[in-house]
């Protein structure tokens, strides 16, 4: 099995898919062969954006990949940009599709990485939400948080959500679209109460080690 790793956020347009890209660039440099992974895409109209975005750059930068479509990366789209839950009008998402998707993939791949749809609470059916995936995928989950004001309490309550499961988790804080407050407003708090955490503004280097530790 390849390492796996599910990028997630405190919310929608947070930076995972940005994030997800520049780990698969760092991945790559270092030799490993990286494929990414999008179980769920809602909003599409006609082109899975996320999931086409993933494909361009795995097959760019692992020749491994060559004979993957679009469609191995990304599983269930849904033209509502809306929760998994509300685009798919309560039905069930299959489970072992979305195993058998990322099995597939990672033949290809020392790396997987696994974009989830918004944030952690968003629900993906009756039977649980995006935050139940990381067991089922046995990723390690990376948390993107945003930099503007109210961003402790949104980082906070995603790793209290991620501690209460125990599911093992990085995160960082990208410092893109902030409102340029954040080392003023936001990060005493994170400073005093977590040292050395990562923050998109000093590279993705240390995060990536960490994350596949
Ligand atoms: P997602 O919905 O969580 O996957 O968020 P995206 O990764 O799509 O990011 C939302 C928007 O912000 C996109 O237009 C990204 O290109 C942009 N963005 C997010 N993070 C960064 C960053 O660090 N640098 C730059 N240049 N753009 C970013
Ligand atoms: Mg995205």
């Amino acid at each position: 099995m390849a390492k796996r790793i599910f990028v997630t956020a405190t919310n929608t347009n947070v930076g995972k898919t940005h994030t997800t890209l520049q780990l698969m660039r760092h991945y790559a440099d270092q030799g490993l062969r990286v494929c990414a992974y999008k179980p769920i895409e809602t909003g599409v109209e006609n082109h899975p954006v996320d999931a086409q975005a993933l494909y361009g750059l795995m097959r760019t930068l692992n020749p491994h990949a060559a004979s993957l479509h679009v469609s191995d990366v990304v599983t269930f789209t849904f033209a509502l940009p809306a929760a998994p839950y509300v685009a798919n009008q309560g039905r069930l998402i299959e489970r072992t599709r979305l195993l058998e998707a990322a099995t597939r993939l990672e033949a290809h791949c020392d790396i997987l990485l696994i974009e989830g749809a918004g944030g952690l609470l968003v629900p993906v059916d009756e039977a649980g939400m995006m935050i139940d995936l990381i067991p089922l995928f046995e990723a390690k989950a990376l948390l993107v948080t945003h930099a503007s004001l109210g961003c402790i309490n949104d980082t906070l309550l995603s790793l209290e959500a991620l501690q209460n499961r125990q599911i093992a988790h990085e995160w960082i804080v990208n410092l893109h679209g902030g409102d340029n407050t954040f080392d003023r407003i936001s990060a005493p708090y994170f400073n005093t109460r977590f040292p050395g955490y990562f923050r998109t503004d000093q590279g993705l280097e240390a995060l990536a080690k960490a994350l596949i530790n």
